[in-house]
């Protein structure tokens, strides 16, 4: 059994096992690069917010140079209108003020709220860098820190790189008032964008009051704040976070899989063992019938001839040969009748008729017809009953049958000269019992759990192996027990004896 079970373990483990765990390992495999391309794909859309940002603040200052590009002269009323608008509009801008570049004077300052000193000059290379840029039509805004505020400064291309403009702006409101409504627009209610010092790493701006520690998942250096960075993350929780949950999930579902095939396969190896175990017993259960029919077969065949050559001389002699073929005659009928027996039950083909037995009367009758086995093994049989009558509803039949297979066993298993056979009725648990007890070989422990399984045959010890039988006697009592709503139980010990008690329901 052991071989044919390798091969078909291994036959299932190429066919199933195999191409399975193939599948799984790929599946495993697999997560893990989407997950790091849903990881990439997710990160380049967190830059493009970032960068739509610091898009929007390059318009905004934009728009602040247009303005602020006229061609008269800076202090006239024109340019004090647009930066008194300009003003109006964006409290960030703290002053605007012109420079001639040609004569290195200052030509105009406008304060917005409050006036101060302020004196700077941009450098020398950057300014013909700015000049560069103009002449090939490109008129670009620079950015550098001053003090607390923020330096923005360009040419006007209407004065055609001779004057340079500054704006003095308080980063502070810029972000307040220039850039949140942007901010808080692309945010929607998804993401926490934040900005940050990036010398100090303190928070400056955050889009909405959070709990907890903002943890970025990116960061964009800021175009026009110098020393500032932008910051987003996902308000629910961070990417590493929905990565690992989701490859969690897969994790499980994948695991879940592989268990259900290794308990399949596990299933499929325990049935094949047990038919494989079942057809052994099947093929062992035909040996040891054949094995029984052979010697009343033979022995019938044997006297019979005798007979017939007509060698037998004494009349008596002749009874006797007859009286042998008659007896084994019986014992044939009763072993194809247990097995038809046994074929009928198993298939429920047969009919119980029940009726209304006082166990009391009934059992010793039937122990009566047992005498002659009794007297040729040497066996003493006593019946007992506690009570004085003991009715059940029972197919007598079927009592006969469970009774017989229990003495018949009884007498078989017993290697004692002066066998004992004591069969009683009790009543106890609110049931009748007909105890049989002998003081034969008795079971081990171990096989007492499978005696009433069918086929099963004890094969350990002399006499358990060489007595004849088929395994289908208790397999039948049980079923038979079961059909009258009672049933079998066995108390056993190993050289001392055996006590089989049919349990039936009390009818009165
Ligand atoms: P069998 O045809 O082998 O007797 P049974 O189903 O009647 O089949 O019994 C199953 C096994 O239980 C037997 O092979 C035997 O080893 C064991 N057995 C049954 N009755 C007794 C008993 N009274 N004493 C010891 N062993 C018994």
């Amino acid at each position: 059994m052991g071989r044919t079970l390798a091969k078909i373990s291994l036959v299932l483990l190429l066919i199933v096992a195999l191409p399975m765990g193939f599948f799984l390992v790929r599946e495993f495999s697999a997560l893990t690069k989407n997950e790091q391309m849903v990881e990439r794909v997710f990160s380049t859309q967190l830059e493009s917010i970032l960068y739509s940002i610091n898009q929007y603040s390059e318009n905004v200052v934009q728009q602040w140079s247009q303005s602020l590009d006229q061609a008269g002269d800076p202090k006239d009323e024109l340019m004090q209108g647009m930066v008194e608008n300009l003003f109006q509009n964006n409290a960030a801008i703290r002053a605007v003020r012109f420079l001639n570049l040609e004569t290195s004077h200052e030509e105009a300052i406008y304060f917005n709220d409050s006036v101060f000193t302020m004196d700077v000059w941009p450098e020398e290379a950057e300014v013909e860098q700015l000049q560069t840029y103009l002449e090939a039509n490109y008129q670009r805004m620079k950015e550098s820190r001053w003090h607390d505020d923020l330096l923005l400064y360009f040419l006007p291309k209407s004065k055609k790189g001779e004057q340079l403009c500054q704006l003095v702006v308080e980063p502070r409101t810029f972000i307040q008032q220039n850039l949140s409504p942007m901010i808080q627009q692309v945010a929607q209610d998804l993401f926490y964008i934040t900005i940050s010092d990036s010398i100090t790493g303190s928070v400056v701006y955050v889009n909405e009051a959070e709990r907890g520690e903002v943890k970025t998942m990116k960061r964009a250096a800021m175009w026009y704040l110098p020393e500032h960075e932008l910051g987003i993350r996902l308000k629910s929780k961070t990417l590493e976070e929905l990565a690992s949950e989701r490859t969690q999930r897969d994790n499980y579902a994948l695991l879940g899989m592989s268990l259900l095939v290794v308990l399949g396969f596990v299933f499929v190896l325990v049935n094949i063992r047990k038919e494989i175990k079942l057809a052994a017993i099947k093929s062992e259960f035909v040996s040891n019938v054949s094995h029984e029919i052979r010697t009343p077969l033979a022995l019938i065949s044997m006297y019979a001839e005798t007979l017939l050559l007509k060698r037998v001389k004494t009349e008596e002699k002749q009874t006797e040969y007859l009286r042998t073929i008659q007896q084994e005659s019986v014992r044939l009928t009763d072993i194809v009748n247990r097995i038809l027996n046994f074929s009928r039950i198993e298939k429920n083909r047969i009919k119980y008729h029940f009726k209304k037995i006082d166990l009391k009367q009934a059992v010793p009758e039937l122990i009566a017809s047992f005498d002659s086995h009794f007297s040729a093994a040497n066996v003493d049989c006593c019946f007992s009953s506690e009570v004085d009558e003991a009715w059940i509803e029972a197919d007598g039949e079927a009592l006969k049958t469970m009774l017989n297979n229990l003495l018949d066993n009884a007498i078989k298993y017993s290697d004692k000269a002066a066998k004992e056979i004591k069969v009683r009725v009790v009543k106890k648990n609110k049931q009748t019992w007909i105890e049989v007890q002998d003081n034969g070989i008795g079971i081990s422990a171990k096989n007492q759990k499978y005696i009433f399984d069918q086929f099963y045959r004890v094969t350990e010890g002399d006499l358990a192996h060489q007595a004849k039988g088929s395994g289908l006697g208790l397999n039948l009592v049980k079923r038979i027990m079961k059909v009258h709503g009672g049933k079998v139980s066995v108390h056993s010990k190993l050289g001392e004896g055996s006590t089989f008690i049919l349990k039936f329901p009390i009818k009165m």
